[in-house]
């Protein structure tokens, strides 16, 4: 069978990319190849940056409400094609039909929506000084900004770049994972669609080391936003210091989820096999380590590993299926080999830790591998610092406030963190002294578009989010005027 050939998005063109050359786009449910991916390289990068540069002085010059006007109706066209998309992410990524319909898709419009409304209310700053001088900050786009984003919430997390990059009247070059390529192909119709002009957005496609590195190297873009793996964040960050880029880097997590013996404790086990099994555990926030107080650690791991058996695993196509396939060989490959590494370590396997005996015809050579609850391991072994980012989850008992903080805050990284408990003060307490971006209190992954969003340690630098976004892809500049003494 021939298979369909993505494009590169230049120009406001269709194109293929200089090499004539592909990639396999392989469906992670069946194994199979089911699209081509281009194979781009630096030309391609090359076309896009100066697409984007000339389109710059256009597009920044635009007023904002003509902007938001454009971005909205990307995010009507996404809402428009909800099922095309929803699919073509389900197929892509191996995640269940269902949760690309019901939060990838919709989250990706709210975005192009939050941040074309955003714009309009962007505040400008001014300072009077003792009555002798006036200050006006003036924040202007940057210029051309490059956008790398990954497999696990393809169309969610481009987005969440592009539209506020976009919103303050950047031009952009985006480099999609090739792993999962084909929403961001069909973004770019959208756009067309929606009258964005030509360079605007222009999204070349490719592998990291030749199309990622050339956007990071190329002179005449001066803003990268990056989300990914911290060891490629850590490779980014060497190469765009030395050329005094403006970066933001969202990485990997080890997310604490910390549940004391007086919470809700059914909520408690219903989130966190949310947080611990959503897409297949394949979000960077995804709470990995459960600490749970030694009064009710019995009951709960009973529970949490009833419920965790519970969920149906196969066909992410088919609409009762709640864990799909993970997104490819080698992610499959290297979540076996943390569930043998953790056996090595002592660790005990309660359920899970396998390929699904059985599995549809179709899904034979699908990457599948069941949901997998771990206890008996130290908070400092690999599987408890290491990101795993599959569906492994480690449960280990705490005493106190004191121990537990420890533990949460024993890893390199600090991204999100959830507390379950009725007593608000200790909530307030462990909020304080948990080294993240994010803690949430009776609840996870909720989401509040303004609010600031990225990691400490090794989980991050910057933020996005609301304001914080816009910000970062504008450059202030300060005007002092000084007031004529009469
Ligand atoms: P990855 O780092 O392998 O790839 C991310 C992107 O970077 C891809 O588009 C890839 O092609 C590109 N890339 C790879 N090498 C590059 C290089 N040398 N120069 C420039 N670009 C390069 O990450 P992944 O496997 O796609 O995604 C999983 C990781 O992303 C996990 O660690 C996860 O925690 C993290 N993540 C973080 C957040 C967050 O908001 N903090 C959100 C989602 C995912």
């Amino acid at each position: 069978m021939k298979h369909k050939k993505i494009d590169n998005y230049i120009a406001g063109q269709l194109r293929p990319p200089a090499s004539g050359d592909y990639l396999n786009n392989i469906e992670p449910a069946t194994g199979k190849a089911y699209s081509l991916v281009p194979d781009s390289d630096e030309r391609d990068v090359e076309l896009a940056v100066q697409a984007a540069g000339d389109a710059f002085p256009g597009w920044s010059k635009t007023p904002a409400a003509h902007r938001a006007r454009v971005l909205t109706h990307v995010a009507d066209l996404i809402d428009e094609n909800l099922d095309a998309l929803a699919l073509a992410e389900s197929v892509d990524n191996g995640k269940p039909l269902t949760l690309a319909t019901s939060l990838d898709i919709p989250r990706s419009a709210a975005n192009f929506r939050f941040f074309a409304s955003s714009v309009l209310h962007f505040r400008s700053e001014s300072h009077a000084t003792d009555n002798t001088a006036i200050n006006y900050t003036l924040r202007n786009p940057r210029g051309v900004a490059g956008i790398i984003s990954p497999w696990n919430l393809p169309l969610y997390l481009l987005s969440w770049k592009i539209a506020p990059a976009l919103a303050v009247g950047n031009t952009l070059v985006a480099k999609p994972s090739e792993i999962t390529p084909m929403t961001a192909s069909l973004l770019a119709n959208l756009c067309i669609e929606a009258g964005l002009p030509d360079g605007v957005l222009n999204i070349v496609h490719g592998t990291g080391p030749k199309v990622g590195a050339a956007i990071v190297e190329h002179p005449a873009v001066p803003t990268v936003s990056f989300t990914g793996g911290t060891i490629t964040g850590q490779e980014i960050a060497r190469t765009a210091a030395p050329l005094f880029k403006k970066i933001s880097l969202e990485l990997g997590g080890k997310n604490p989820n910390i549940i004391f013996a007086d919470a809700d404790i059914d909520t408690a086990v219903r989130e966190s096999i949310r947080s611990s099994f959503a897409n297949q555990g394949q979000v960077c926030l995804c709470g990995s380590r459960i600490f749970v107080e030694q009064a009710i650690y019995d009951q709960f791991i009973l529970k949490f590993v009833e419920e965790t058996k519970r969920l149906k695993i196969g066909d992410p196509l088919e609409s009762d299926t709640n864990q799909g396939a993970l997104v490819s060989q080698v992610q499959y490959a290297k979540v076996l080999s943390y569930i043998d590494l953790a056996q090595t370590e002592g660790g005990r396997i309660l359920c899970g830790g396998e390929r699904p005996a059985s599995l549809s015809a179709r899904c034979q050579d699908g990457y599948f591998i069941e949901p997998t609850v771990i206890v008996d391991l130290p908070s400092n072994c690999r599987i408890n610092q290491e990101e795993i980012f599959g569906p492994v989850v480690t449960i280990t008992p705490f005493a106190t406030e004191d121990e537990v903080a420890t533990y949460a805050n024993s890893t390199d990284y600090g991204l999100s963190a959830s507390v379950w408990t009725k007593d608000v003060g200790r909530a307030h307490r462990m909020a304080e002294r948990i080294d993240s971006g994010t803690v949430w209190v009776n609840c996870w992954m909720l989401r509040d578009l303004r609010v600031p969003f990225g990691g400490m340690k090794h989980s991050g630098v910057g933020r996005e989010g609301g304001e914080e976004a816009l910000r970062f892809f504008t450059e202030p500049k300060n005007v002092c005027i000084k007031i004529p003494e009469s």
